[in-house]
């Protein structure tokens, strides 16, 4: 039996990580959609679709069929790489510039219409952990198994802001923090596929809980659907 697991929940609280362990256990693909919303960003950026930080919604639109994302594996890092356009950009797509304009560019219906269609295709033959926001409530309601991560503000912007600062990036935690609920604000008040707790979702609290935990509970849940 093949199936899909769907992680959704607030920024920047691990769900990348988690998702990506567990696919490797699984032997399954990982996909990172949050990834694919913040290369749409980065496109915006490098096109000037976005001026003064307004989105051009009508010339966005009329861009949408030149924005080709991939996920490639690197063998040396032992994982998926964001592809714009043949380009890897994935570490660009973590730029707080792309952070601070992703949340305004993921509420725009055509670019969701575009990205939903392209993870759907990618979930065609199941075997897949996709993380997001809206992978258990819209892209797929049918998930064998749907986790709501979530944890509490302080500890989900310590997290970030020290794998920011790793990467040699300059920021403060106030700015992450005010970043990060600002995302969780217009991700969850949108009106096309809001954040939101699936009902049949498990919620996984990770604020004291290590790697190794997350991975167990996630892996045991799947393992019982996979029986
Ligand atoms: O997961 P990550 O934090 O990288 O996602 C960046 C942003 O992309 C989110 O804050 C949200 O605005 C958007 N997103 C979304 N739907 C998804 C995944 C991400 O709207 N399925």
């Amino acid at each position: 039996m093949s199936i899909i697991i769907a992680i959704d929940g607030h920024s920047s609280c691990g769900k990348s990580t988690v998702a990506r362990e567990v696919a490797k256990k699984l032997g399954y693909t990982f996909i990172d959609s949050g990834a694919m919303y913040r290369a749409v960003t980065l496109y915006c950026l490098r096109n000037n679709l976005a001026p003064g930080w307004v989105i051009d919604e009508e010339k966005l639109g009329l861009h949408l069929h030149r924005i080709h994302i991939e996920f490639v594996f690197n063998q040396t890092l032992q994982k998926n790489l964001t592809f714009l356009n043949g380009e890897n950009v994935d570490e660009e797509i973590r730029r707080p510039e792309v952070a601070n304009l992703v949340s305004p560019v993921s509420v725009i219906g055509s670019v969701r219409d575009a990205m939903v269609a392209q993870q759907r295709a990618m979930g065609k033959k199941r075997e897949i952990v996709m993380d997001g926001r809206d992978i258990g409530t819209v892209v797929f309601p049918d998930a064998e198994l749907k986790i709501f991560m979530t944890a509490s503000p302080q500890i989900r912007a310590q997290r970030r802001y020290d794998e920011l600062i790793a990467k040699g990036l300059q920021t403060s935690i106030e700015d992450v923090l005010r970043n990060l609920q600002e995302r969780d604000r217009i991700d969850s008040t949108r009106e096309i596929s809001p954040l939101r707790q699936a009902p049949d979702a498990i919620v996984l609290d990770n604020s004291s809980m290590t790697r190794e935990e997350q991975l167990e509970f996630v892996l045991r849940l799947a393992n019982e659907r996979l029986q």
